[in-house]
């Protein structure tokens, strides 16, 4: 790599910032940041910046997820794409699973799988750390955590709405607690940059090396931190340090607060806040993670676990399946997997329509669209 000539054979951070960046295009995964070689850039107020000189090796572009196809990705993952008859990706397995522990049940989400399944892989020595997403300085700020035993594990339960810049704790965990077993826990977005970064041309392989699982989360769009704080606080009269848990369900904005009733916000009004990149993301389900979890598909209280790779399937057997968890076929449940189908089916569309106004008002696109037909 490197310069040749006057021609220009490698993107670096300056065309991050072009392409992706200064076009609301970044999710603030800190793919870049963690596999920059000379350490020089930074996540600051959700996004990547540069502190010290570039040494322009190219190494942050290429784990951008914004740069890569997914059904490239795919393919690398799993050997094929998905077909017509798996609307929500290739998997193995799935289930709908509660937690049995109480202590679990009483911080987690859904039904307690993440952090179930979390806690009993450290135990048992499955996995040496986990990066998962806690809180910063401020409630409710997200913040990438390396756990390294249930008392972590516990601490990151619940689902923050806004980003954490995930894959910088990977590089915590590696660098600094010398990890060499870890479980990842990401959106769609997040997982996709893990994806890029195992098997791209440029992969950072002593941060790859480490990754023993890909733990994927439902999703259909996250807030910038300060926004969101913006309209609950400001339009909403919600003050964030009294929120005890965030939801969203049946077209809700559920704000559960301590010793307060419940509010709810109306998600259609809350939709249009999202980030620019959330607009255009054609992924719900985590398609190319090892396991993939969210609450569409089982009863309130349960979350579904689809079990796609080799990896994901071994990884539940090693937490104990049925030990840790209740576990019921998601035949056995309602809505089962017609509601992962309609999320899957719904998300996809409207980033299709939104590509496709994009493309019409010539408003930037993600790299990996510019040269392609709308994705299907
Ligand atoms: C931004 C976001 C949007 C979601 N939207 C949907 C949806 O539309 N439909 C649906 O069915 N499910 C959705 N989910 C998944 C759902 O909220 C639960 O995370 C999932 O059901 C697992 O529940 P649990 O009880 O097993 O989680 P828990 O055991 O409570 O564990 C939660 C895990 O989520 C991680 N986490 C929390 N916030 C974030 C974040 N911002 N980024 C990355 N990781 C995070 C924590 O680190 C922890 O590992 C969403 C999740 C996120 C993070
Ligand atoms: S999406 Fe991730 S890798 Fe791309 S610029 Fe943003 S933080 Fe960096
Ligand atoms: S909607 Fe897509 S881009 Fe937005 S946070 Fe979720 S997975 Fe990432």
């Amino acid at each position: 790599m490197g310069l040749g000539g006057s021609e220009l054979v490698v993107k670096i951070f300056g065309h991050l910032l072009k392409d992706v960046i200064r076009n609301d295009l970044c999710i603030g995964c800190g793919a870049c940041v963690a596999a920059c070689p000379s350490y020089v850039l930074r996540i600051f107020g959700e996004v990547p910046v540069m502190k010290e000189y570039c040494h322009r090796d190219g190494f942050c572009y290429h784990q951008c997820p914004q740069t890569v196809d997914p059904k490239e990705l795919e393919r690398r993952v799993f050997g094929r794409n998905a077909g017509r008859d798996e609307p929500f990706g290739i998997y193995r397995q799935v289930f709908s699973v509660k937690a049995r522990a109480p202590d679990i049940l009483a911080r987690c989400q859904d039904g307690g799988a993440v952090t179930g399944l979390l806690a009993e892989l450290l135990e048992t020595g499955y996995i040496d750390a986990a990066i998962e997403i806690g809180t910063g300085d401020l409630p409710w700020q997200p913040a990438p955590k390396v756990v390294l035993d249930r008392d972590d594990v516990l601490a990151c339960a619940g689902t923050k709405y806004s980003r954490g810049a995930v894959i910088f704790g990977l590089r915590d965990a590696v660098d600094l607690y010398m990890r060499e077993q870890i479980a990842v826990v990401g959106t769609p977005c997040e997982i996709k940059a893990l994806r890029q970064m195992q098997t791209g041309e440029h992969s950072p392989y002593r941060l790859t090396d480490n990754i023993k699982l890909c733990i994927g989360l439902f999703c259909r769009g996250t807030w910038p931190y300060a926004r969101l704080r913006r309209i609950l606080e400001g339009q909403y009269r919600i003050n964030l340090a009294e929120v005890a848990k965030f939801d969203i369900k049946r077209g809700q904005f559920l704000i559960y607060r301590h010793r307060k009733p419940k509010r709810m916000v109306p998600l259609k009004s809350m939709r249009k806040f999202v980030y620019g990149s959330c607009k255009v993301c054609p992924d719900f389900a985590a398609e190319l993670a090892d396991i993939s979890i969210g609450a569409a598909g089982s009863p309130l209280g349960r979350s579904t676990v689809l079990l796609r790779t080799p990896a994901g399937v071994e990884a539940f057997e090693q937490a104990g399946g049925g030990r840790v968890f209740d576990v019921k076929s998601l035949e056995e449940v309602k809505p089962g997997a017609e509601a992962i189908e309609m999320n899957s089916k719904l998300k996809r569309r409207i980033a299709q329509e939104e590509i496709e106004r994009r493309r019409k008002e010539g408003e930037p696109l993600p790299p990996w669209l510019l040269e392609k037909p709308t994705p299907t």
